[in-house]
């Protein structure tokens, strides 16, 4: 695949070499990514215009544009210098204007004589009472009238090009299309009924009225899917190159996991027993492992990431576990603490807070293999860290890391199997475009009598009922969290607000009662006000957002979040998951400021009829798009012309087993097909697919 084929040379040549495209245009489309002819075709019409001829304009509903055949009558020249030269014309039914300002009087003289017939095509809109065209885009003796257009698709245009230009352009563009090899799959084409790529190109700049423009249209959906394909099949190779380097086998006997499940106070969900027994297939594999463990808060992933480290540790060799904070990892730690003892596998925890001869030491039993499980920040990856035979890395609460940390991570334990966690649900059709290059497994199902979680949003003028209802609930042994406004991006703002309600509610609610966390807090400081909550010294705990993830105290069961409408969904979502844990019934306030904007009301609506996470985030990406879900920036998710991931979300996965199924028969793509697929990530310009493909 060294050179691009001789067949796409039309498509990639410069874009002035398109009629009535000049050095000018073409720098004008750069603006806008386009930069060869290839590229200008995937500029898919938004409307369309219908110019088929009528009997006259008369009844029409104004302004419209319409093609008439029309009677010219006389010409009225400008009054004054710069005025506007009137044409008088009339077709079957009516008569108007034809308006031209700034124009040769002896030209449209010549263009429309008096007692012609001509045929014109334009806009017809009313001014001062009488309809009028201004600039008709035809006019034309009735014999050359076939060509205008009966429909005329309509572009978005950018500074300094016109319609007329893009109409022409494209134009050409579509005459030297080629004829390629089909890539999609003969039978989901057919199953489908979608037409072959060129066919599609040019029945989607043909729109015959508005249906025609629908995304869901056989030539829409299908083009749409070529950029889904060649997407899945970027990261397809990519994944296919990671998993080529060799990863290790480890297929534990189960005898310690037996003791830990024997252990557990309840039974593993069907939900749970699947993701473990799917993480195991692939530790087992000889191929490298990369799997994204997806579950809603408190759906249980940490005991599903615990019987894969047990397995790792079975099969004689070391589990790791990166959380994003140094709470979590504390609390992956205790938590972990008493089945890792009733399983007899040492664990230990490693953070960036360990005094240096504690850390030597630690570092010690690891590189020995005497620790078997290490939990720990982002402590467990620096250089010094050396591991006996580190067999499993897991990633938990991954949407705190960016992707760049993941594929630092994969590059830790040479070979070692790597499991990525993330409580952030994601539309499915963001996952795979996101995480294609990763295998899923869904915790879908949460732990049996969770009890719903009563939602109510209270406007913050009512803050002293709230006091009150939270005074009694203490008084009842309840637990609560409350989280101060994210005024700006600013710690220091956050903090202030956090310190002001800690007296507050301090002052009414008792000394020693309320605790107070946030960031910037000295750690043993943070750790002692965390631990005075878990262990219910303190029933109040107010904090800033660094209680968002993981945290996990199930007699908490109340939720107080103040300014509420200034955070994002997923991140309320991932707020209120706090509660909801124990067998009380858990409730969360949602406190906001009046007026509420519409988007802040919406998000608040949502959030109150429903805690299923998944719909949460659909409602998410459909509210703010896709680039603001997942902060396009930062995760590497490419940007579609044709394809919508808010509405196509079933194709994404079609193209992803499609992709897998395509290499895993043709890894180089040499076949009929796969010939076919390297023109396809040409056009779609996956030059990163293309290296790999060169290269390997
Ligand atoms: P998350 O997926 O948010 O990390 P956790 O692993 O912290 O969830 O689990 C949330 C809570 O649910 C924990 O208290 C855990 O002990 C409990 N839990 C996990 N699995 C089950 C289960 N199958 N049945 C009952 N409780 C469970
Ligand atoms: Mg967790």
């Amino acid at each position: 695949m060294s050179g691009r084929p001789e067949v796409l040379f039309p498509l990639f040549a410069g874009l002035e070499t398109l009629p009535g495209i000049g050095p000018k245009t073409a720098r004008a489309l750069e603006q806008i990514d386009v930069e060869t002819p290839g590229d200008l075709l995937f500029l898919l019409p938004y409307a369309v215009v219908d110019r088929r001829r009528r009997a006259t304009v008369r009844g029409l509903d104004l302004p419209v544009t319409a093609t008439v055949e029309v009677t010219v009558r006389a010409h009225r020249k400008p009054a004054s210098r710069g005025g506007a030269w009137r044409v008088l014309v009339e077709d079957e039914g009516a008569d108007f204007q034809l308006v031209f300002f700034h124009a040769r009087g002896g030209y449209l003289e010549g263009l429309l004589p008096v007692g012609s017939r001509r045929v014109v095509s334009g806009r017809i809109e009313l001014f001062d009472g009488a309809a009028q065209m201004v600039h008709p885009d035809h006019v034309l003796p009735v014999d050359e009238a076939a060509a205008i257009p009966e429909f005329e698709p309509v572009y978005h245009l950018t500074q300094g090009v016109s319609q007329k230009l893009m109409l022409k352009a494209l134009q050409g563009a579509l005459a030297r299309l080629p004829e390629l090899d089909e890539w999609i799959d003969p039978g989901l084409l057919a199953r489908e009924g979608w037409p072959g790529w060129a066919t599609a190109l040019r029945v989607a700049h043909a729109p015959r009225g508005m249906d025609d423009l629908s995304p869901t249209t056989p030539a829409r959906a299908r083009l749409a899917y070529d950029e889904l394909f060649a997407h899945q099949l970027t990261l397809a190779l990519a994944r296919g190159r990671e998993r080529k380097a060799r990863g290790i086998s480890s297929r534990g006997d189960g005898r310690l996991r037996a003791r830990v499940l024997a252990a557990l106070p309840y039974a593993l969900t069907g939900a749970q027993q699947r993701a473990i027994a799917e993480i195991a297939a692939d530790m087992a594999a000889p191929e490298r492992m990369a799997r994204l463990l997806q579950g809603d808060v408190g759906a249980g992933k940490t005991v599903v990431a615990l019987m894969a480290l047990l397995n790792a540790v079975e099969a004689g060799g070391q589990g790791a576990m990166m959380a994003p904070t140094e709470i979590l990892a504390r609390q992956h730690f205790e938590g972990l603490r008493p089945l890792a003892m009733a399983a007899g596998v040492t664990l230990d925890i490693l953070t960036g807070r360990d005094k240096a001869a504690v850390r030597r030491d630690r570092l010690a039993a690891l590189k020995r293999g005497e620790t078997h499980i290490i939990v720990g920040t982002h402590a467990l990856f620096q250089a010094d860290v050396e591991f006996a035979d580190l067999r499993l890395a897991i990633i938990d609460e991954q949407h705190r890391f960016g992707v760049r940390q993941r594929l630092d991570l994969a590059s830790k334990g040479a070979g070692a199997d790597m499991l990525v966690m993330t409580a952030t649900p994601i539309p499915r059709s963001l996952a795979l475009a996101q995480y294609g290059d990763m295998d899923v497994s869904l915790l879908d199902e949460k732990p049996p009598g969770r009890k719903p979680i009563r939602t109510a949003v209270v406007t913050s003028e009512r803050m002293d009922e709230v006091v009150a209802h939270l005074r009694r609930a203490i008084s009842e042994g309840r637990q609560c969290y409350w989280v101060c406004p994210l005024v700006e991006e600013s710690e220091i703002v956050d903090l202030t607000a956090a310190q002001d309600r800690f007296r507050q509610l301090r002052a009414v609610l008792g000394e020693g009662v309320v605790g107070l966390v946030h960031g910037q807090l000295a750690p043993a400081e943070k750790d002692a006000a965390m631990e005075d909550f878990q262990t219910g010294r303190t029933r109040v705990l107010v904090a800033t957002t660094v209680i968002e993830v993981g945290v996990d105290v199930p007699n908490a069961s109340i939720m107080v979040i103040e300014r509420a409408e200034t955070f994002g969904l997923a991140q309320l979502h991932q707020l209120r998951g706090r509660v909801g844990r124990g067998e009380v019934q858990s409730t969360c306030l949602l406190l906001y400021r009046p007026p509420l904007s519409e988007g802040g009301r919406r998000r608040l609506e949502v959030l109150r009829e429903t805690e299923d996470g998944f719909a949460i985030a659909e409602a998410d990406l459909a509210m703010r798009g896709a680039g603001d879900v997942i902060g396009v920036a930062q995760s590497g998710l490419p940007r579609f012309r044709i394809a919508d991931l808010e509405r196509q979300a079933g194709l994404m996965s079609i193209a992803q087993s499609d992709a897998r199924a395509l290499l895993a028969a043709d890894p180089a793509l040499e076949s009929g097909r796969g010939r076919a697929a390297r023109h396809l990530l040409w056009l779609m310009r996956q030059d990163r697919a293309i290296r790999l493909l060169t290269v390997g």
